[in-house]
């Protein structure tokens, strides 16, 4: 029986060896689709876990379950790297509601990421409408102190790319109380950053900057239909008073871990390519889009390669980054560890703009490889795979960037995404099995042809070589 498994092995191997890249790429995606594991691992992570914040039983507990899943593939290593990341606790579920011709209107709320708790009883102030930080500055202290600032800034429509509507919007959520502190507001409400108009409020980090403890103020999200309700009330009465109570807190950072697969490579072993997606999630929701998602992809990577009797010459890892969401901990510690290592990271793919229908990648890296990515384009045809553009990566890829390697994202459909993204309705039930799954084959693809092809011009592995 041994005797016959090694034969069949090899000559599996020696048929990929045989196989065009048109053939190989057949075999992922068919693998992925009728064999795949990433929507079975994301049941898990969502249902059985739930909610992963940095730093929370659940954390944890995805950490031992994708190690232990991870252990099972017959990779040629599987570790933990610690990481020290900040713990967030959100406390009972917050109220708000605001009052205006006598009438009380109940709002849906959450609290940033990051923010402090109101007073016990909660807070209750008028509320300054603004569109942006220019015109906190326009209206001044005069006009702001003592009340809550109210950021109502909605996400650009017309913009094809989401991605590009929410960073234009996203600085209210964050830096939002720091702006408004500087003025004496008491408090900062943001509409949530969601292109639909609904009940969900969505939570996502919040930052003080250097800013002394004493002169912190709570921050919130309310839902996109609860932000226009307020602003039409402000209208016919500026004078309304708002209240909402929240009881967050910060404490002290915890010990925990990103999660590390690797199949080492049969040519160039200490040049890794490395795929990802981030552990942590918030909360309202169990995260299965933002980023679950991403995670299981990238843990099906290594495994469609092994399945579809790929050797990759390159040392490929799976790295699972814990706290992208409030703190990029885990993704500055890889690269802090690859540095000191003298680990040279020639390729690293990101997956975390949801589970969604793939469209194709985002590069950063040099025209040559550019180039190279373009000549790929008709492998991918058949998938309905067609965007390969130049710009970001992931935040958690990030800090590798070097001069010479190549950084992506894989891009798969964001229309939807902003729906879910951070709210309570980023479920399981809101994942495709199929369009999960096509993710996973994609970005086993690009690493097979990034694998089998090169990085072009990487001065650093030559040094290595020597
Ligand atoms: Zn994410």
């Amino acid at each position: 029986m041994k005797q016959l498994t090694i034969i069949l092995t090899l000559l599996l191997f020696a048929n990929v060896n045989a196989q065009t890249d048109q053939d190989v790429l057949k075999t992922i995606y068919t693998q992925s689709l009728t064999n795949g594991k990433s929507y079975q691992w994301l049941d898990h992570l969502s249902n059985k876990i739930g909610g992963r914040l940095s730093g929370s039983e659940n954390a944890e507990k995805a950490v031992q379950y994708t190690k232990s899943e991870l252990e099972k593939l017959g990779l040629d290593k599987v570790w933990l790297q610690p990481v020290m990341v900040p713990k967030w606790v959100r406390g009972d579920k917050e109220v708000a509601h605001f009052i205006t011709n006598s009438s009380t209107v109940d709002v849906n709320i959450c609290a940033l990421g990051g923010s402090i708790a109101t007073p016990k009883n909660g807070l209750t102030a008028k509320v300054i409408e603004v569109q942006n930080f220019e015109e906190l500055s326009v209206l001044g202290e005069e006009k702001i102190k003592g009340k809550i600032v109210f950021y109502n800034r909605p996400m650009q429509a017309d913009l094809i790319q989401t991605f590009m509507a929410y960073g234009g919007c996203v600085n209210q959520r964050y830096a939002g109380a720091m702006e408004a502190i500087k003025y004496g507001a008491v408090g900062v409400i943001v509409r949530s950053m969601n292109l639909r108009q609904d009940d969900l409020p969505h939570t996502g980090s919040m930052s003080y900057g250097d800013l002394p403890n004493n002169q912190h103020i709570p921050s919130a999200a309310i839902s996109t239909n609860d932000a226009d309700k307020l602003s039409e009330a402000l209208k016919k009465d500026s004078n309304l008073k708002f209240y909402f109570k929240q009881n967050c807190q910060q404490f002290d950072d915890v010990l925990s871990y990103n999660v590390i697969g690797e199949i080492t490579g049969t040519e160039f072993p200490n040049q890794y390519m490395i795929v990802g997606g981030h552990l942590d999630s918030w909360d309202l929701g169990d995260g299965s889009h933002d980023d679950g998602a991403g995670v299981v992809q990238s843990m099906d990577v290594l495994r469609l390669l092994k399945e579809s009797g790929i050797k990759p010459k390159h040392s490929i890892r799976v790295v699972l980054f814990m706290n992208e969401e409030n703190g990029l901990r885990g993704g500055k510690k890889y690269s802090e560890e690859a540095k000191a290592n003298k680990e040279t990271h020639v390729f690293a793919l990101e997956s975390d703009a949801g589970g969604f229908t793939p469209r194709g990648f985002s590069f950063d890296c040099s025209d040559a490889n550019f180039e190279k990515v373009l000549s790929w384009k008709p492998l991918f045809k058949p998938y309905l795979i067609h965007y390969f553009e130049k710009g970001g990566s992931g935040a958690d890829v990030g800090p590798l960037k070097t001069t010479s390697n190549v950084l992506a994202g894989l891009r798969p459909d964001s229309q939807r995404y902003f729906d879910h993204h951070h709210a309570a309705n980023d479920t399981f039930d809101a994942v495709n099995k199929r369009e999960l799954e096509l993710g996973a084959a994609t970005m086993t693809s690009l690493i097979y042809l990034f694998d089998k092809y090169g990085v072009d011009n990487i001065p650093e592995v030559k040094e290595f070589k020597n």
